[in-house]
């Protein structure tokens, strides 16, 4: 990283614990370029009473030298709202910030860079949802949170990729025939393994272009390499690389599995930077890594982490009544998950 900041020893003191958990991730001399705008940032962040949030597929620079919270997207917007911070810095995709400030619509959320979308929340639109609803009257819509507001608005009740299976049983359970899950078409085919007790609706438009990319090939050759290798597969990936697989889960999930199975060997079958995250924390882990980056997370760098809370550039705003009908479908499912 080419830096403008100089590697003083003040810098040195203030982020070397940092380097001790990050030594085999980043070379010393790559770590001097990155160390001075960690210290800055996290400098800048309290005088300005502001949290930095990172997804777990955030790079470890981020995740480990300035976030405050880290996590998957809802976990980030809900810890976010519990705190007196102002400012929220979002390190993640657009969505992800739009769902910080449904939840905290008090505070100011910033996106260090607002091209950072996601193939998946741009595969549907409100209107489409509107469409959906006509084509398919008294159908509950259950709609993954990797969504825009518009479309939160649009639903009866969210979804993680964690409560999906849950809250489709929950609609059964009710009594529905049916429902619409979307818009990830392989979340959805998924889900539906597991509840054939119901109907489930997919929308064939939306996947995510990280998590697409796997093959059941993948998987084998995997497999072949290494002995012993236990296999976790995000529910983004097609049903058939699933399949191959010894366990299917969200990020934290996938996460809280390998921390108490500890299995001698794993693979994480989703963005990089997640192994990455979790390898700095449990080096003992002896981790397989199958790279696939997704191109939108990576928009988010310290340099323009640093911008953004400086210059208080890329603030999301959401329209009042968009976000309370958007916040409806997020409190239906946190109470339908209780
Ligand atoms: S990993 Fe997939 S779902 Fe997540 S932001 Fe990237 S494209 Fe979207």
């Amino acid at each position: 990283m080419n830096t403008k900041f100089a590697y003083t020893k003040e810098v040195a003191q203030a982020t070397s614990s940092i380097f001790d958990k990050l030594n085999s991730q980043y070379s010393e001399a790559y770590w001097k370029s990155m160390a001075p705008y960690i210290y800055k940032i996290n400098r800048l962040k309290k005088e300005k009473n502001a949290i930095i949030l990172a997804h777990n597929y955030q790079t470890p620079d981020i995740f480990y030298g300035v976030a405050d919270i880290v996590g998957d997207s809802l976990k980030l917007a809900q810890e976010a709202a519990k705190t007196d911070a102002e400012i929220i810095i979002q390190c993640g995709v657009h969505f992800m910030a739009e769902t910080s400030k449904i939840l905290s619509p008090e505070k100011r959320v910033f996106i260090p860079d607002f091209d950072a979308g996601c193939s998946l929340a741009e595969s549907i639109n409100a209107n489409d949802v509107k469409k959906l609803k006509e084509k398919y009257p008294n159908t509950p819509v259950v709609t993954y949170v990797n969504t825009s507001a518009d479309v939160k608005a649009e639903t009866d009740i969210c979804c993680t990729s964690s409560n999906a299976v849950n809250i489709v049983k929950k609609l059964a359970e009710q009594g529905h025939k049916q429902v619409l899950l979307i818009p990830d078409e392989y979340l959805a085919l998924n889900v539906a393994k597991e509840c054939p007790e119901i109907k489930v609706i997919t929308w064939e438009r939306g996947h995510c272009e990280v998590h697409e990319r796997f093959t059941p090939e993948d998987i084998k050759n995997i497999r072949k390499r290494n002995e012993d290798v236990v296999i976790l597969a995000h529910p983004e990936c097609p049903p058939e690389v699933v399949d191959e697989c010894d366990f299917s889960g969200s990020t934290s999930q996938m996460q809280q599995y390998v921390e108490e199975k500890r299995p001698k060997k794993a693979a994480l079958i989703t963005e990089c930077s997640m192994s990455d995250n979790i390898a700095a924390a449990n080096p003992d882990l002896n981790l397989v890594t199958p790279c696939q980056l997704c191109p939108h997370m990576k928009k988010i760098t310290l340099p323009k982490i640093l911008k953004s809370l400086q210059e208080e550039t890329g603030e999301i705003f959401v329209d009042k009544q968009i976000a309370i009908k958007a916040k409806k479908s997020v409190d239906a499912m946190l109470e339908m998950s209780k």
